[in-house]
C-alpha cells in the first residue's frame, strides 16, 4: 500500500448479475489506479463506462468482485474513513422543508459533528458557495444549481480530507460553476485531496492535475491534463482566413489535410487545416503567397481535453 495516496485502486473488478438467468456483466475489468494525497484528480468517461460503479465501491455502497480498493489506507467503505471522506452524489435529495441552515445542522450531526461546531462553520462555508443570502429560504424553492452549491457545502462540512464529487457542476449556470471552481482550488491550497467524476470536460480541464478516462470498465488513459491532450494530438491543427482566388487556392493546398473550408465573404475563405509538423506549416504557407493569396488571419489551435476524449473514444468504438 502507498502511504502517500489518498485512494488506491488495484485490480478493481466488478461483475453484476441480473435477469432470471442471473447473466453476468463485467462493469469494471481489472482497474488500478491511485490519487496522492493534495491531488485534483478528474475520473472522465462515456455513459456506462463503469464511472458510477467504481465511486460506489469506493463509499462502500457496492462491493467488488475482485481486487482491491483503499481509501486514506483504509479499506473503502470502512467506517472510520467514511467520517474522513466527504461525498456530494449525483442526485443529493435535500427534504424540501429544509432550509440550507436546516439542511446543513441536519448533515453535519449525521456526520457526528455537535450543533456548535456546525453553527461556527456553516456561515463561512454557505459564503463560499454562494448560498450566504439564501440560507433561511426553503430547499422546495431552489434552482438546480442552487441544490447543488447546497449538496458541496454538506460534502465540505465535517472537513474532510478526502472529497468525492458526482458531477459536481451539473446544472450550474457559469457563475455557479466558478464558485465551485473557487472552493476547489482552495480545497487544493489546504492540501485536501478531490476526486471528481464528471463529464464536463473543460470543467475538468481547468481543475484537474490528473485525469483518468475508463471506457467499458477499463482506463484507457491516466495522466497530467497537458500529458493526455497532446499525446493523442496527430500533428498540428490551424484555423487560417485567406484571401484571393478559389482556384488559386485551390492549387496552393494541393493535397493537403483541409478538415474544413468555407467562403466568408469577397473572396476570403475560412479554413481548417492539420499539418504533419512545423515544416508542413510553413511549406503551406509558402505555397499559399506562391499562389497569390494573401493571409489575413492564422491561428494554432490548442488541443483540448475534449479532442484528445473525442479521438480517443473514436479509435477505441472503430
Ligand atoms: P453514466 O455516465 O451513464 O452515469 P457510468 O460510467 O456511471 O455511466 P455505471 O453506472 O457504473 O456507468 O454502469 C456501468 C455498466 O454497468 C453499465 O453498462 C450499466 O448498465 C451496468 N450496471 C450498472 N449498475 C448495474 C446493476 N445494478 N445491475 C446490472 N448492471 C448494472
Amino acid at each position: 500500500m502507498n502511504n502517500s495516496a489518498a485512494l488506491e485502486v488495484s485490480g478493481l473488478r466488478k461483475v453484476y448479475r441480473s435477469g432470471l438467468f442471473r447473466r453476468s456483466f463485467e462493469a469494471l475489468k481489472g482497474i488500478s489506479f491511485s490519487v496522492s494525497r493534495g491531488e485534483i484528480f478528474g475520473l472522465l468517461g462515456p455513459n456506462g463506462a463503469g464511472k458510477t460503479t467504481l465511486v460506489k465501491i469506493l463509499l462502500g455502497i457496492a462491493r467488488a468482485s475482485g481486487g482491491n480498493a483503499s481509501l486514506l489506507n483504509r479499506p473503502a467503505g470502512d467506517l472510520t474513513s467514511r467520517l474522513r471522506v466527504g461525498y456530494l452524489p449525483e442526485n443529493l435529495r435535500i427534504a424540501p422543508h429544509h432550509t440550507a441552515d436546516t439542511a446543513l445542522l441536519y448533515y453535519g450531526q449525521l456526520s457526528g459533528m455537535s450543533t456548535r461546531e456546525i453553527r461556527a462553520k456553516k456561515n463561512a462555508l454557505l459564503e463560499s458557495v454562494g448560498l450566504a443570502d439564501r440560507a433561511g429560504d426553503r430547499v422546495r424553492k431552489y434552482s438546480k444549481g442552487m441544490l447543488q452549491r447546497l449538496g458541496l457545502a454538506q460534502a465540505l462540512l465535517h472537513d474532510p480530507e478526502l472529497l468525492v464529487l458526482d458531477e459536481p457542476t451539473d446544472g450550474l449556470d457559469p457563475v455557479g460553476r466558478s464558485h465551485v471552481r473557487a472552493v476547489l482550488n482552495r480545497l487544493r491550497s489546504e492540501g485536501r485531496t478531490v476526486f471528481l467524476n464528471s463529464h464536463i470536460l473543460q470543467e475538468v480541464e481547468l481543475v484537474c492535475d490528473r485525469v483518468a478516462i475508463l471506457d467499458r470498465g477499463e482506463l484507457r488513459a491516466i495522466g497530467g491534463v497537458n500529458e493526455i491532450a497532446p499525446q493523442r494530438a496527430e500533428g498540428i491543427e490551424l484555423d487560417l482566413c485567406v484571401a484571393g482566388e478559389e482556384a488559386d487556392l485551390r492549387a496552393a493546398l494541393g493535397e493537403r489535410g483541409v478538415r474544413s473550408c468555407e467562403a466568408i465573404g469577397e473572396g476570403q475563405f475560412r479554413l481548417g487545416l492539420r499539418l504533419l509538423d512545423q515544416a508542413a506549416v510553413d511549406e503551406c504557407v509558402d505555397d499559399l503567397r506562391r499562389h497569390g493569396m494573401s493571409l489575413v488571419g492564422l491561428t494554432r489551435r490548442r488541443v483540448t481535453l475534449e479532442d484528445a476524449f473525442l479521438r480517443l473514444f473514436a479509435e477505441s468504438h472503430q
